[in-house]
C-alpha cells in the first residue's frame, strides 16, 4: 500500500513540550507513523519553554519572516526544524517570539486565540512553501480548531490541498478554547465568519473546539467509552449534542504506550530495571523511590502513587473526606507528585504535615521522578471525575503497579476489575462518583496487598497486557486510508 503524508499538529509534543498526556500521544504517534514508513511531518509554536534535550535545532532559510494578515496588523514568523527524537520524521517549529515566548506553553493572557489562529495559519502556510500537499491533516484538541475551517476558505484555492483530509483528535472536551465574539473581527476571516457556528456568535462568543468539530472531515477521541460518554449531558460539556450529530464521523481510538520510554526492562531513569520474568527489581525501586523522598521504606507498608495535573478533573476531592483516617490507621506511604488547584495542593499538604513519614507531597512536574513513582509504587490511585485516555493507569500496569481507578472514559477501557475468587483482572476499579466508593476501592487493594500470592498474579496480569503504539498505531492508519479513499 502506498504510504501516506500525514501532517501532525499539536500544541505540544514529547519530548519538547509537555503538560499531558496529548504531548505523549502527538510525539508518539509521530514516531510509529514514521516507522511504518509514513511521510508524517510535525508541527508545533516554538515556545521559550521548550526543552532542547539532545536536539539541534535548524532554521529553514526559505521559511523566515513570512507574514500572516490579521485584520489591521500582521504578524511574522520563521522556522526551525529538528527531528524528532527516536526516529526519522521531521518537526517543524513556528517561530514567533511576540506570541510564544510567555514562560510557559498555555496562558490566560488575552490573545491567545492569536497564539493558536498563528499555529493554525503557520502549518497551511508552511505545507505551501514546501510544496508538500499532506492527505491527512490530524489535528489535536482546541488548539488546531481553526485550521479546517481555513483549509476550507482562505487556503481552498490551493490544489495542494484538494485532496487533503482533516482529523480532529479530541484529547478533553473540557477544553474547547472559548473566547469573546469580538476576536472574530481580529482574525481577519472576512465573509467566511459565517461559518461559524452561528448561535455561538449569537452568544457573544466563539469556540475553537465546536469550529474544528463542525467542519472536520472525520473526529476521533482517545478511548472508545469515551467517544460514547461525550455524546451524554454528562460528559460533553455543552457539546454533546453536537457530537450526538456528528457520531457518524467519531470514533474512539484508545491510546498507546510508547514502551520504548515506559517499560520496566528498559527504563533509563530508575535504578534496578525488572520484568514478567524477573520481579525483584521492584523492592529495589520502591527503597530508591522511598530514599529519594525522604520517607523511610518499611516492607510492610504498601506505597500508594499519584501523578496528576490537580485539577476537578482528576477526583481528588473524593479523598478529602477519608485520607488522613486512611493514613493514621495504616501502615502505608502515599506519593504525590502534581501541581493545580491550592485546594488539592492543601489536600497533600496537610497530610504530609500531620504523617511526614507516611506522606510525601513533591509539588511541580519532574519527568524523572514521575518514572520512578510509577516503577516504585505498589498501586496508583485515579479517582478521575472523567478520563478521555489516562496514561497513567497504563505505564502503572507495566510496571505492576496496580491502578485503582473510577470507571469511566479510558480507565474503563483499560483497566480490568479485580476478582480475588479467581486472581482474575488487573486493578481496582469502582464505577460511582463518590468518597465511599473510592475509599471500598481502596480498602480492597490494600487487603489484598496483604495476600503476597493473589498479589503477584495481578502484578503480572497488568504486566502482560499490550498497549503499545506499535499495535495502536494501526487503528489510525486504517482511519487515515478509510479517509483518503
Ligand atoms: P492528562 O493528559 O489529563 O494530564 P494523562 O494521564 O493522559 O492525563 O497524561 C498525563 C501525562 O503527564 C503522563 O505522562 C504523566 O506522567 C504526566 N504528568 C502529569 N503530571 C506530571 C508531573 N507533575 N510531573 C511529571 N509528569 C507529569
Amino acid at each position: 500500500m502506498p504510504s501516506l503524508k500525514i501532517a501532525m499538529v499539536s500544541s505540544e509534543i514529547h519530548p519538547f513540550a509537555k503538560t499531558g498526556g496529548l504531548a505523549d500521544v502527538s510525539g508518539a504517534l509521530g514516531k510509529y507513523l514514521d516507522f511504518r514508513g509514513h511521510d508524517v511531518r510535525l508541527f508545533m509554536p516554538y515556545y521559550d519553554v521548550l526543552k532542547h534535550g539532545e536536539s539541534h535545532f535548524q532554521p529553514v532559510d526559505f521559511l523566515q519572516n513570512i507574514p500572516v494578515a490579521f485584520n489591521g496588523f500582521t504578524l511574522y514568523f520563521s522556522v526551525l526544524t529538528t527531528t524528532l527524537p527516536g526516529c526519522n520524521a521531521d518537526v517543524y517549529f513556528i517561530h514567533c517570539e511576540g506570541l510564544y515566548n510567555r514562560g510557559s506553553i498555555y496562558t490566560d493572557h488575552g490573545d491567545e486565540y492569536l497564539r493558536y489562529a498563528l499555529m493554525c495559519h503557520a502549518t497551511l502556510l508552511i505545507c505551501q512553501r514546501m510544496g508538500w500537499g499532506p492527505d491527512i491533516f490530524h489535528l489535536n484538541d482546541w488548539q488546531c480548531g481553526l485550521l479546517p475551517l481555513l483549509l476550507k476558505t482562505h487556503y481552498q484555492w490551493d490544489g495542494l490541498f484538494s485532496r487533503s483530509k482533516t482529523l480532529l483528535s479530541i484529547h478533553n472536551i473540557g477544553y474547547q478554547g472559548v473566547f469573546s465574539a469580538e476576536v472574530v473581527d481580529k482574525l481577519n476571516l472576512g465573509p467566511y465568519a459565517m461559518m461559524i457556528p452561528q448561535e455561538d456568535l449569537a452568544g457573544d462568543m466563539i469556540n475553537y473546539m465546536k469550529i474544528g468539530l463542525v467542519h472536520s472531515d472525520r473526529l476521533s477521541t482517545v478511548s472508545t467509552t469515551y467517544a460514547w460518554e461525550i455524546q451524554t449531558e454528562e460528559y460533553g460539556a455543552g457539546l454533546h449534542n453536537l457530537l450526538r450529530h456528528f457520531s457518524h464521523k467519531l470514533v474512539g481510538i484508545v491510546n498507546g504506550v510508547d514502551y520504548e520510554e515506559w517499560s520496566p526492562e528498559a527504563d533509563p531513569y530508575i535504578p534496578r530495571h525488572f520484568s514478567r520474568e524477573d520481579l525483584s527489581g521492584k523492592t529495589d525501586n520502591k527503597i530508591a523511590l522511598m530514599k529519594n523522598l525522604g520517607l523511610p521504606y518499611d516492607p510492610d507498608a504498601p506505597v500508594y502513587g499519584i501523578i496528576a495535573r490537580l485539577t476537578p478533573q482528576k477526583g481528588f476531592q473524593l479523598l478529602e473526606p477519608f485520607l488522613l483516617d486512611f493514613v493514621a490507621s495504616r501502615k502505608m506511604r502515599l506519593v504525590v507528585l502534581g501541581s493545580g488547584e491550592g485546594r488539592f495542593q492543601h489536600l497533600f499538604q496537610h497530610a504530609q504535615y500531620h504523617y511526614p513519614d507516611k506522606v510525601c507531597f513533591y509539588e511541580g512536574y519532574n519527568n524523572a521522578l514521575s518514572h520512578l513513582i510509577e516503577a516504585g509504587s505498589d498501586m496508583f490511585i485515579m479517582p478521575s471525575q472523567y478520563e478521555p485516555c489516562g496514561l497513567n493507569q497504563i505505564y502503572s500496569l507495566r510496571y505492576g503497579t496496580v491502578p485503582i481507578v473510577r470507571k469511566t472514559g479510558g480507565l474503563a477501557d483499560t483497566v480490568q476489575f479485580y476478582n480475588w475468587e479467581d486472581n482474575s483482572g488487573t486493578g481496582f476499579v469502582f464505577e460511582y462518583f463518590n468518597s465511599d466508593s473510592l475509599q471500598w476501592a481502596m480498602n480492597y487493594a490494600h487487603q489484598t496487598w496483604h495476600h503476597k500470592d493473589s498479589w503477584r498474579q495481578l502484578m503480572l496480569n497488568g504486566m502482560a497486557q499490550d498497549f503499545s503504539w506499535d499495535r495502536q498505531v494501526e487503528e489510525y492508519i486504517r482511519l487515515y486510508r478509510e479517509m483518503v479513499g
